[in-house]
C-alpha cells in the first residue's frame, strides 16, 4: 500500500474504532469480500465461479421444486460448479477479519452477525451470534419444517433425502435464486438490524437485497455505517467512515483499538 492511502486507512481505522466503541447495540453485515482472503472467490468478476460457469439459474428454487432428485444428482455429481465450489469451501479456513469478528463478540461489544455468505468460515473462528441470510452450505433444511440437520449426517441413498421429523424434502441450505429468505433467518435479521446504532459492513458491494437495505435503514434511523471495503459501493456515500482495505488487515486493527477504547 502507499504511504499515503496506508495514512488514509489507519486514520479510518481510527474513526471507526471511536464511533464503534460507544455504540450501544454493534451488528456486523458480512458478504463475500470477507472471505476472499481465505481463498473464495466471489462467484462474479475474474475468477468467479459464475463467470466460468455462467449464472446459475433465476429461477433455482422452481426447478428444484419441479424435479428434487435430479436437482441433488447434480448437486452430487463429480463434474461441473457444485463440486468445485464445494472443495473450495471445504479447502478453507478463517482469515484474520472472521477471528476479529469472533473476538468482538466473546467480548461482549458484537451483539450479532448477519452474514450473506455461505461458507461456515464466521462458525470456525468461533462467532455464535450469527444469522446467516443466504444459509450455510454445510447444512440441509426441510423445505416443510425448516428444521436444518448437518449434511454429511443425512444419508443419501434415496434422493431427494427425506426430513427425519416431518418427511419432507431436504434441500441444501443455501438460498437458491427464487426461494425466500427462512423466516427465523430473516426475523433474526430485522430484530438486530432494528436495535442496531452501529453497524459495520464488510466485504459486500450492498446489491444483494434485503441483506443491502440493513445499513441503510441504521443510517435513517441516525445510527452510524462503518464500512470496510477495498473499492467504493452504493454504500460509500452513506457511511459515516469507509476504510478502503481489505477485511482481512482492517477488522483486527479495528477490533483490537475497539477493545482498548472500551478499556478492555
Ligand atoms: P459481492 O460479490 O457482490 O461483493 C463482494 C464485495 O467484496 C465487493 O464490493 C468487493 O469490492 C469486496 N471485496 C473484495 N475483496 C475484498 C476484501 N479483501 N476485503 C473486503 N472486501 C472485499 O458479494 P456479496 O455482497 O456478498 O453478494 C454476493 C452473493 O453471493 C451473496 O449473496 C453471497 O451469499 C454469495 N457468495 C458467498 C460467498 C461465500 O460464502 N464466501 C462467496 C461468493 C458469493
Ligand atoms: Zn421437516
Amino acid at each position: 500500500m502507499a504511504e499515503d492511502a496506508a495514512t488514509r486507512v489507519s486514520a479510518g481505522i481510527e474513526r471507526a474504532a471511536t464511533i464503534s466503541a460507544r455504540a450501544q447495540y454493534l451488528v456486523a453485515l458480512t458478504g463475500a469480500g470477507m472471505s476472499v482472503e481465505s481463498g473464495i472467490p466471489p462467484f462474479r468478476g475474474p475468477g468467479g465461479l459464475w463467470t466460468k460457469y455462467g449464472e446459475p439459474p433465476m429461477n433455482g428454487y422452481q426447478r428444484f421444486l419441479a424435479d428434487p432428485a435430479q436437482a441433488w444428482r447434480e448437486r452430487l455429481s463429480p463434474q461441473g460448479p457444485m463440486r468445485e465450489l464445494w472443495e473450495t469451501l471445504h479447502a478453507a479456513q478463517p482469515n484474520p477479519g472472521h477471528h476479529a469478528l469472533a473476538r468482538l463478540e466473546s467480548a461482549g461489544i458484537l451483539r450479532c452477525l448477519i452474514t450473506q455468505n455461505v461458507d461456515n468460515l464466521h462458525r470456525l473462528a468461533g462467532s455464535q451470534a450469527i444469522a446467516e441470510i443466504h444459509g450455510n452450505y454445510m447444512l440441509v433444511r426441510c423445505i416443510e419444517c425448516s428444521r436444518r440437520f448437518a449434511g454429511d449426517e443425512i444419508p443419501l441413498e434415496a434422493l431427494p433425502p427425506r426430513c427425519p421429523h416431518c418427511q419432507g424434502i431436504l434441500k441444501n441450505d443455501s438460498v437458491f435464486f427464487g426461494e425466500p429468505i427462512p423466516t427465523d433467518v430473516l426475523g433474526r435479521c430485522f430484530d438486530a438490524a432494528e436495535q442496531c446504532d452501529c453497524m459495520i459492513v464488510a466485504g459486500t458491494s450492498a446489491t444483494v437485497y434485503p441483506a443491502a437495505q440493513f445499513p441503510f435503514d441504521v443510517r435513517q434511523r441516525g445510527g452510524d455505517v462503518i464500512e470496510i471495503n477495498p473499492y467504493a459501493t452504493e454504500l460509500t456515500p452513506i457511511a459515516s467512515v469507509s476504510v478502503h482495505g481489505p477485511a482481512a488487515v482492517v477488522l483486527p486493527e479495528l477490533a483490537m483499538r475497539i477493545i482498548q477504547l472500551r478499556g478492555m
